[in-house]
């Protein structure tokens, strides 16, 4: 039997010089008894699992409705393929694959209903109070939104799991807890987490783009990643007809962008361990974050197959006439709530009315909007609230 004291004096046998040890953790902000089997960082990854806003995932759009169909991602199903990537990133880099699960787990929280039209419509009417950013957003759901048992706030993480959150500069004036910066580099296991998400997103947002029919193969056939990756399922599989693409395949659709999500994250661990073999400077995580910008990154090569994929997905998906439209409506739904629930704040849930004393009223009608799900918009615009 292994006890949390095993496997914290394992990770340091174990784990990179730069890695998070769950031994030398900075602690909670309530002090709390360490768990006899768990390390803190496990039990945070626990502690977000079990989250009802981890739960909401579920229904919160990714880029398709979530009612559209059953196959389309997420952000639920985005959520746990990123963390099953930075899992496998962070074991191979010699990393802590716990507090990246963790972070993966949470990393968005924080997302709105109805994708990013939800978070631009919010970020629009919060101009004058601090305005919107899923990000920070996800560090007011896990400090301060997320009901729990002691009648306490907020999850009361790790400062290294919220840390590991901090991937971008929070808005001048938008609310976050006194006890973290504005601005920081995360540690290698956020950084990694970041970058499979884009990987993650890039990879099923072409896979779903396919088979929602609003983008054909052609449009990625030319592309290098994706045109690497056909050629490898292609060589797997002799038989393959020659004319069989992924568009007319669901299996070779399903197989190539398998193919890329590999190649990605294979291309991430063996670039960003070059650099970190190389960082002889770099004694220990606090070091990491002392580096103004990232050392997880993809090879040149994939990086510009990367910004091509994306260039591609924006031009022929996100702003595809049929998802503007969607999202146009989205926009509408989300102002409309806000103007009600502005207006008639005890429309609200109690525990929602009584945070507008201290919170404010735009910003409380703000994180109500925030935590609501695709389906639960729907129903309070039908409800006519
Ligand atoms: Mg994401």
């Amino acid at each position: 039997m292994l006890n949390r004291e095993d496997i914290e004096e394992r990770e340091v046998h174990v784990l990179s010089r730069l890695a998070l040890k769950a031994r030398d953790n900075s602690g909670r902000r309530v002090p709390e008894e360490p768990d006899a089997l768990r390390t803190c960082f496990q039990r945070d990854r626990d502690r977000i699992l079990h989250s009802a806003a981890f739960r909401r995932l579920q229904q919160k759009t990714q880029v398709f409705h979530a009612a559209e169909g059953d196959h389309f991602r997420t952000r639920l199903t985005h959520t746990l393929e990123v963390a099953q990537m930075a899992r496998s990133a962070c074991t191979s880099l010699g990393l802590n694959s716990d507090i990246a699960e963790a972070v993966a787990l949470a990393h968005d929280l924080g997302h709105p209903p109805l994708g990013h039209a939800g978070e631009r419509t919010l970020h629009a009417r919060m101009q004058d109070h601090g305005g919107f950013q899923h990000n920070a957003q996800g560090l007011r759901v896990l400090d301060s939104l997320e009901e729990t048992y002691a009648g306490r706030d907020g999850l009361n993480l790790c400062r290294e799991t919220r840390l590991c959150l901090l991937k971008s500069r929070i808005p001048e004036g938008f609310p976050i807890a006194d006890d973290l910066p504005r601005r920081t580099t995360p540690y290698l296991e956020g950084q990694l987490v970041d970058l499979c998400d884009r990987a993650a997103y890039l990879c099923h947002d072409m896979d779903d783009a396919m088979r929602s029919g609003l983008v054909d193969w052609e449009a990625f056939a030319a592309l290098a990643l994706p045109k690497e990756a056909l050629a490898r399922v292609r060589q797997r599989s002799p038989s393959l007809a020659s004319d069989t693409t992924p568009s007319t395949s669901r299996t070779i659709r399903r197989e190539t962008v398998g193919a890329m999500v590999t190649v990605l994250v294979r291309d991430l661990v063996v670039a960003t361990d070059s650099v970190l073999e190389n960082a002889h400077e770099l004694r220990e995580p606090n070091d990491v974050s002392a580096t103004p910008s990232y050392l997880a990154t993809h090879s040149t090569l994939r990086r510009t197959q990367i910004s091509e994929l994306l260039a591609t997905l924006r031009q022929d998906l996100y702003r595809h006439p049929e998802v503007l439209r969607t999202m146009e409506q989205a926009s509408e739904g989300i102002d409309a709530l806000f103007d009600r629930f502005t207006a008639n704040p005890t429309a609200m849930p109690d525990r929602f009315e009584r945070r507008i004393y201290r919170e404010g009223l735009e910003r409380t009608v703000c994180d109500y909007i925030a935590g609501m799900t695709d389906r639960y918009v729907e129903r309070s615009l039908a409800a006519g609230i």
